[in-house]
């Protein structure tokens, strides 16, 4: 229990020391912090503060320490799984303000970065200097890297470059106690002890707030072309994901996107063919245009050579052909959002191989459960998007049946709750499924010796 007192106090110590500018109870602001992306129920913070440096953050959580006060962090509420909904109540601490680029070295090819930078600002700044951020959430334009840290997300480059995790060098972090956690390094390589930046990336703001990220950058592409090829069937676009791969091509993205998924976007993001019932959205970059035309070449001759031949394929060569196809794919879950009054959108990932039959068994636990399903994602590396629509109700026991079939299924495919989104709120409830119970006190050790009284981001996880 949160004592008014000690909000009241909270509220009146923070104003004295940095004025009442980052500081709101409005209620239209409460309501904001209450919910993200995730169908998570909404819970209402009692304080909001938005701290604008680090010192700010520390007093922040000394003070939420002294007077047992839940923490949460947020950044832009992008979330899936409901991580920055301050289940508890307490104080939000919004990371926005923290949003300057620190400084971008071509010499190092490092970012050094605030919490509350935009993940699509940092990269549009890294290439004006010839450098490329790769971890791409479809969420760029709208996401920090603060959240993409505290979740360790993806997005479609994941398949060739990696995840957030791959371009964390160090970070800062503030502690529970008020002290500053400085890990990693600034070089490339370096093992000096246990990996604490990694323990910090997907901990979903539950060991420390970040408050600044050094970052791996590489040498930008210089060639870039994407192609949206639709199939008749689910399965052809399944089979021609493992001739692409089988064959050795290495796209830079391979996204899949099935009927429903198409059916949200088309007319309106991207014209389809009107017998699509799948489409794989292939991005190939390289260090020239003569290298992008062979692997171009490849894809085309490939598919039909391995009976996957696409009922349509579209080239995009130049950044506005390929941006308009991107925007087909990134506007999806936004789409169908649109389209049912709820659903659920799960993130689920399998071994690759194990593609054509989870799509299979998802369709089925639709079907079973009366519920329409639609399913996109990056095929490459096994991630898929899983949404369950549906129109009464919050959350139907239908859709939380589905949702129950949907995780054992993937488990028993050898595959994982989340791909990319986290636990949080929406998916601690099947993380025993995953995580044995040894494996589990371990995670409660190492939050109780961060944050002995579990004040920050409690009941999130585990
Ligand atoms: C349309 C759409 C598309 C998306 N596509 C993708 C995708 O392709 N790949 C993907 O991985 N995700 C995707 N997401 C999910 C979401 O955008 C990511 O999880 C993103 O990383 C969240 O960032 P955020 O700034 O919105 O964080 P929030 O949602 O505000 O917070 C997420 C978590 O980060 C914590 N947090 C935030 N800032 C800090 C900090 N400074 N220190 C410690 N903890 C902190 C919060 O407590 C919370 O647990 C998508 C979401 C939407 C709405």
């Amino acid at each position: 229990m949160i004592f008014p007192d000690a909000l009241g106090q909270l509220e009146s110590e923070l104003a004295e020391k940095f004025g009442a500018d980052g500081l709101s109870r409005a209620p239209d602001v409460l309501a904001e912090f209450a919910a993200d992306e995730s169908h998570a129920s909404p819970v209402s913070p009692q304080l909001v503060f938005r701290p604008a440096s680090e010192e700010q953050v520390q007093c922040a959580l000394t003070l939420c320490s002294r007077l047992k006060i839940p923490v949460t962090p947020a950044g832009a509420r992008t979330g899936k799984s409901g991580g920055c909904v301050p289940a508890a109540g307490g104080l939000s601490l919004g990371m926005e303000r923290m949003n300057r680029i620190l400084e971008i070295s071509p010499g190092d090819m490092t970012a050094v970065v605030e919490p509350g930078v935009i993940t699509g600002k940092l990269m549009e700044e890294a290439e004006k200097q010839g450098l490329f951020y790769p971890p791409d959430p479809a969420s760029l334009r709208e996401c920090t890297i603060g959240g993409n840290i505290a979740e360790n997300a993806g997005g479609p480059r994941a398949f060739k470059y990696g995840v957030t995790r791959d371009y964390v060098l160090g970070l800062r972090a503030v502690l529970m106690d008020g002290s500053v956690l400085v890990t990693g390094h600034r070089s490339i390589k370096g093992v000096a002890g246990y990996d604490l930046t990694g323990l910090f990336v997907g901990s979903e703001g539950t060991l420390g707030v970040v408050t600044q990220a050094t970052l791996q950058l590489l040498p930008l592409p210089r060639a870039a072309a994407a192609a949206l090829l639709t199939f008749r069937s689910l399965d052809d676009a399944a089979d021609a994901v493992t001739a692409i791969l089988l064959g050795g091509m290495l796209p830079r993205t391979l996204e899949l996107m099935d009927d429903e998924a198409i059916r949200a976007v088309n007319g309106q993001d991207a014209e389809f063919p009107p017998n699509a019932a799948a489409a794989l959205l292939v991005e190939l970059d390289g260090n020239d245009e003569a290298e992008l035309a062979k692997q171009l070449d490849e894809l085309s001759c490939r598919l039909p050579a391995m009976n996957c031949a696409p009922a349509s394929l579209e080239i995009a060569r130049d950044d506005a052909a390929r941006e308009r196809l991107w925007q087909a794919r990134r506007s999806v879950s936004r789409a169908l959002k649109s389209q049912a009054r709820f659903k659920v959108s799960e993130d689920i990932a399998v071994p690759r191989s194990r593609i054509p039959e989870a799509i299979r068994c998802i369709k089925a636990i639709g079907r079973e459960n009366g519920l329409t399903s639609a399913v996109y994602g990056h095929a490459g590396d096994g991630n898929l998007h899983v949404n369950f629509l549906y129109g009464d109700s919050r959350l139907t026991p239908a859709a939380e049946r589905a949702i129950d079939a949907l995780m054992r299924r993937t488990l028993s495919l050898g595959g994982t709750i989340t791909g990319e989104h986290g636990v949080g709120l929406t998916k601690r409830a099947f993380l025993p499924l995953e995580i044995d119970a040894r494996g589990i006190a371990l995670h409660r050790q190492l939050k109780a010796a961060l944050d002995p009284q579990g004040l920050l981001n409690p009941g999130k996880i585990f």
